[in-house]
């Protein structure tokens, strides 16, 4: 990405609100406590979701009211490439969805929502635009719809994907002459576009782990977005790694390591989407299910604009089933209070890297015109497991030596339903950066 473009946000208008912005927000060990109060309220939300209208298997007004009944504030639509804003029929039989989803569509809503033709022979449905669904499925300050887009891209065969969260034109994949071109062209065109419209949009990279793609070395690079899919509930993105390659958690810690002591870039947030395409499954486990991971974002307000900016902005966390309380950070430690349930149990784990730490790697793997296509062993300094609570509430008290602290609450009671058999329910709180020897935090 050219330099003087990504500086070219940063105007003196855009320097004096972020420079307010960070004496407010988390992200640096300050007093800053994200709780539930008269002024701002935790928004659950799905940042990653499929419909008809690429290859999910439902109509969006279904999914819609999926989110809307299951206690959802919000949900953004990302199918690939497309946006929901022109005229698009599909087959009614031979769509992804058949016969099963159009018969549930039409018992859900009245013949005079429903537009259907007839081409030869065939009946076809017109796709109802994000604009429809909105006006007829949102409600003020209690549940909207976000329009976003899933921009696909490859390079050399190996998928590279990101979402744009709020964005109402599309963003065509720009492709690269490397992994990490790919991303960054991708970002800088996102960033290039926000800067001409104003429009608050939201870049994340989506699971780094599909098809082995992207390493913690690419992603350690990146520039102007610090958002990537810790979780996602596709069973075929592999969060949890393998023998050989590192798992999404894993790459946080080695990300966020790498950005702050060796890179002077932001530390970077983990998310937990869905990536539902499979509406229909009945069998936990099966499919690519919506509910199995969300954000909860603190906001004082219900709007495109102002999520993204809490985002922003680092006042979320993620979950794939535990609720927090509050997040408590002041420049001496983080503590986190959980929202517990009757019968569940909690640990509170708080995972970090300490200044000094051991920086020696080897290649996880030996054939030499693959070994960039591996996420590297690091030692056990980086992520490391600083201290471990049993119990609802957990604190730790930095030493003053660690680059970030980040908290994980893993609970007793297996996730209900898991892209992954035998994950548990948890949540992740955001990395705090702590040392103040830090550069381009
Ligand atoms: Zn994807
Ligand atoms: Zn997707």
């Amino acid at each position: 990405m050219p330099a003087a473009s990504l500086h070219s946000l940063f105007t003196i208008d855009r320097f004096l609100g972020l420079f307010c912005l960070i004496l407010t927000t988390p992200g640096f060990a300050q007093d800053v406590v994200l709780r539930s109060d008269q002024l701002q309220h935790w928004y659950r939300g799905n940042m990653h979701t499929h419909s008809l209208w690429s290859d999910g298997d439902d109509y969006p007004e279904m999914i819609a009211t999926w989110y809307r009944e299951h206690g959802y504030q919000f949900l953004v639509f990302t199918d690939h490439n497309t946006l929901h804003n022109q005229e698009m029929w599909i087959d009614v039989e031979k769509s992804k969805g058949g016969l099963q989803a159009f018969r549930k569509l039409t018992d859900a809503f009245p013949t005079d929502w429903i537009q259907t033709r007839e081409t030869a022979g065939r009946t076809e449905v017109r796709l109802k635009e994000f604009d429809a669904v909105y006006e007829r499925l949102a409600t003020a300050q209690e549940y909207i719809l976000i329009q976003g887009e899933e921009i696909t891209d490859t390079f050399k065969r190996q998928p590279v994907h990101l979402c744009a969260t709020n964005t109402r034109e599309l963003l065509p994949p720009t492709g690269g002459d490397s992994i990490v071109d790919v991303i960054q062209r991708n970002i800088e065109a996102a960033v290039s576009r926000r800067e001409r419209t104003g429009e608050a949009t939201l870049v994340h990279l989506n699971h780094p782990n599909f098809g082995y793609a992207i390493t913690a070395e690419h992603l350690m690079q990146i520039v102007g977005e610090k958002f990537f899919e810790v979780y996602n509930g596709h069973p075929s993105v592999q969060n949890s790694g393998d023998a050989t390659h590192a798992s999404t958690e894993r790459q946080w810690d080695i990300v966020n390591t790498w950005r702050l002591a060796k890179l002077q870039l932001p530390v970077m947030y983990g998310l937990a989407t869905d990536d539902g395409h499979d509406y229909f499954q009945v069998e936990p486990h099966q499919g690519a299910q919506p509910g199995r991971g969300w954000v909860m974002v603190l906001s004082d307000t219900l709007t495109p604009d102002a999520l993204v900016m809490a985002l922003e902005a680092g006042r979320f966390y993620s979950s794939s089933g535990v609720t927090l309380a509050e997040i408590h950070q002041t420049s001496k430690c983080l503590r986190v209070t959980v929202a517990a349930e009757p019968g569940v149990s909690y640990r509170i784990d708080f995972i970090g890297t300490h200044t000094g730490f051991n920086d020696v790697s080897l290649p996880a793997i030996t054939e030499p015109e693959n070994v960039d296509r591996v996420t590297r062993c690091y030692s056990a300094d980086v992520g490391k497991v600083f201290k471990s609570v049993e119990g609802t509430v957990g604190s730790y008290t930095f030493e003053g030596t660690e680059l970030y602290v980040r908290a994980v609450v893993t609970a007793s009671r297996k996730h209900p339903n898991p892209s992954q058999i035998g994950d548990f329910e948890c949540a992740w709180v955001q990395p705090v950066v702590v040392s103040n020897t830090v550069p381009g935090r």
